[in-house]
């Protein structure tokens, strides 16, 4: 199997969105392939129908899309081996679970629910693991036929031995062997028909070439009746690589149930999809050097699996942060202000320079989303408390402030060129004339025109953008506010 060209399968259940989990197991296994340019392909994974949700095949499509990881094959680009969609591939299952049970290695299971529940509930009291106890397995051929001619519903199940052990490799995790005691004879086709996860992947992955399967470590403790059912089919198995869980902390994985962004969610949010594909590339992988910024064209050069960690990875929202406002500054200023201009909409209406406001934001944002709180004090500033004119670093007191802003108001006023520069030249004369420090006069300034403690940009920025009437009318205002301090 060395040499044949590497195939890699995204094989996503419909959701209904896009689980980081989900999309970094999309992300590798791409990589996988390309870094050899192997293929690609997307397997949809739609046979528990109860959990079909409306448009989820569409989510699926347009994240790849998005994200530029594209497959070669798959229901929407067609391929040689499909059907790529597993609800299509009903009879390929049935045909092979009959292989099965002709082998000896899969029998029939007529089974009710009552019957199982009591199996069940006997583990349980003896605290045992849940395993079916081939009451089935023992039927004759004329049993078995006479149920099914009576139309009783029957699932297919594994047919697995109660003593030795089976072993399989995994990439990362190494060996791992379990006794066959522990094996469940599990579902491989239920009573509607179609396949469990667990029968379904072995089947598809043999039939469409697949060499390396990618997949969350959930998957792990399967692997071994997995690794059976290619053996009693006396099939290659496949490389496997499992990826350690993502984490929300120590204890709790992440999860969108409980609250956890998807892809969706995070692009919502304000993060850019290069951002957030370049973050969970990161997310139990490592280049092995201090690169942390890598295009996709980069990850494919670099991505090697050998690489990738067995420690779960923790997500951290605030690197996520971090590396977007990377991204952001990697954009043209054009690019930006395209970007950001529905979010100025969230919060202005009023005729503001908004070519000037991305100078500004570009080099000061670093999620989308932030820009309105961030900028809501151009359209409005809300009354403020007047304690945010004191700051211990820039040495400024109620009184001092009062003299700055009383000092720098004539000065304001008689300005006919109401630009950066000729802003910063007079404060920083009047800096002088007072022989005071920058902050005495520049903290009571900004403070006057945004009333915010925290602002994108200086006094000077924030006041070319107000405009000269605004400014003064703030600076005013902050004047009243201080006096009745004094
Ligand atoms: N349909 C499975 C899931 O969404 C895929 C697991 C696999 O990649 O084999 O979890």
């Amino acid at each position: 199997m060395e040499n044949t060209k590497i195939r890699t399968r995204f094989a996503p259940s419909p959701t209904g969105y896009m689980h980081v989990g989900n999309l970094r197991t999309a992300l590798y296994a791409y990589l996988i392939a390309k870094h050899d340019d192997g293929d690609f392909l997307l397997r949809i994974e739609d046979t528990d129908q109860e959990r079909e949700v409306e448009g989820a095949v569409d989510i699926i499509y347009n994240t790849l899309k998005m994200t530029g990881l594209h497959h070669d094959e798959g229901p929407d680009v067609g391929g040689s081996v499909g059907p790529y969609v597993q609800s299509e591939r009903k009879p390929i299952y049935l045909e092979y679970a009959k292989k099965l049970i002709d082998k000896g290695e899969a029998y029939y299971c007529f089974c009710n629910k009552e019957r199982l529940d009591m199996i069940r509930a006997n583990s349980e009291a003896l605290n045992r693991p849940h395993k079916y106890d081939k009451h089935c397995l023992g039927l004759s051929k004329e049993e078995i036929e006479e149920k099914i001619a009576a139309g009783i519903p029957y699932v297919i199940r594994q047919n697995n031995p109660s003593t030795g052990s089976t072993s399989f490799d995994d990439e990362i995790f190494g060996r791992i062997t379990v006794d066959n005691s522990e094996l469940d004879d599990m579902v491989l086709l239920k009573s509607d028909g179609f396949p469990t996860y667990n029968f379904a992947n072995v089947v598809d992955d043999h039939l469409m070439k697949i060499t390396h399967v990618v997949r969350g470590s959930e998957y792990l403790s399967s692997s071994p009746k997995y690794n059976r059912l290619y053996d009693a089919f006396g099939w290659d198995v496949p490389k496997y690589i499992h990826c350690p869980p993502i984490m929300r902390d120590a204890q709790n994985k992440l999860s969108k149930r409980k609250g956890d962004a998807s892809f969706e969610d995070l692009i919502s949010m304000g993060y850019l999809k290069d951002a957030i594909l370049n973050y969970i590339a990161l997310l139990g992988w490592n280049p092995g050097t201090t690169q942390e910024i890598f295009t996709l064209e980069q990850l494919k050069e670099t991505f090697n699996y050998m690489n990738i960690n067995k420690a779960p990875a923790i997500f951290d929202l605030t690197k996520l942060k971090w590396m977007n406002g990377e991204y952001i500054r990697m954009l043209s200023l054009d690019e930006f202000h395209k970007m950001a201009l529905p979010y100025y909409e969230k919060s202005l209406t009023k005729d503001i320079d908004l070519i000037k406001l991305s100078q500004l934001l570009h080099t000061r944002t670093e999620v989308l989303g932030e820009i309105p709180n961030n900028i809501d004090f151009f359209e409005e500033m809300t009354d403020y408390s007047p304690e945010l004119y004191l700051h211990k670093k820039m040495k400024t007191t109620y009184e001092n402030s009062l003299v700055s802003l009383e000092k720098a108001l004539p000065i304001l006023e008689s300005i006919e060129e109401w630009t950066f520069d000729v802003l910063h030249d007079s404060m920083m004369t009047l800096v002088s004339e007072l022989g005071v420090k920058n902050g005495v006069v520049l903290w009571p300034l900004r403070t006057a025109l945004s009333g915010k403690q925290f602002t994108p940009g200086g006094a000077f920025e924030i006041a070319e953008i107000l405009g000269k009437e605004e400014s003064l009318r703030r600076i005013k205002f902050g004047i009243e506010k201080l006096k009745e301090l004094q």
